[in-house]
């Protein structure tokens, strides 16, 4: 089995990755468990985040790293919360009062689109020089009240048209399939065995 430390002590990705990678040959290592501290996500771009985070858990473990970092994006509102999404409400950070922040953000607003990012990077060693990058997109809607109680973060407020549901009506097994972090998993996938 290649070793791959997991840049997150999100348990649920932890869960989803595992059952991604190993049979590929990859076992996931939670950074936590080689008592690696959370890095630092000072950028105003998830890419520049993500690969800090990888290169964090690259050089402490001396190991390959992977990390993601994701958000959503409101188009009448430029793009925010972007990477402020777990946030957006403030310290400490909290579902409820982001989704109330997104409503009171929205009121009247006609304009309802937005999209859920992911981005994963993998770095074979700290200074890699040619980071692996995969980025998904999931389009959809934000409605004027809460609907669902799947997933978490923003879900309950996320339509998605296709489905004709909220991201926390959907079951789990096709969020993950069709989600923005579904996606970008699907395309680093397409691309590990030439590691
Ligand atoms: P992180 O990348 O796990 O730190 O997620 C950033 C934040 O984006 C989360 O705290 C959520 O607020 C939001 N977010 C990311 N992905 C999703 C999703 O699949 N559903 C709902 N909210 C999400």
């Amino acid at each position: 089995m290649k070793k791959l430390v997991l840049a997150s002590n999100n348990a649920k990705k932890m869960k989803e990755l595992n059952a991604l990678l190993a049979p590929l040959g990859f076992e996931v290592i939670p950074q936590g468990i080689l008592g690696i501290p959370e890095a630092e996500e000072p950028h105003c771009t998830f890419v520049e985040n993500a690969l800090a985070k990888a290169r964090h858990a690259a050089k402490i473990s001396g190991l390959p790293a992977l990390a993601d970092d994701s958000g959503l994006c409101v188009a009448a509102l430029g793009g925010a919360p972007g990477v402020y999404s777990a946030r957006y409400a403030g310290e400490p950070k909290s579902d409820v009062r982001n989704n109330e922040k997104l409503f009171a953000d929205l009121a009247g607003h006609p304009d309802r689109r937005a999209h859920f990012v992911s981005v994963l990077v993998l770095v074979r060693h700290a200074d890699d020089p040619q980071p692996l990058i995969a980025e998904g997109e999931w389009h959809g809607e934000i409605l004027p009240a809460q609907r669902g109680e799947g997933g978490f973060g923003y879900d309950p407020l996320f339509f998605v048209p296709e489905f004709g549901l909220t991201a926390a009506e959907l079951d789990a097994e096709t969020k993950n399939r069709v989600s923005h972090r579904g996606q970008a998993m699907q395309q680093l996938i397409a691309r590990l065995p030439a590691l």
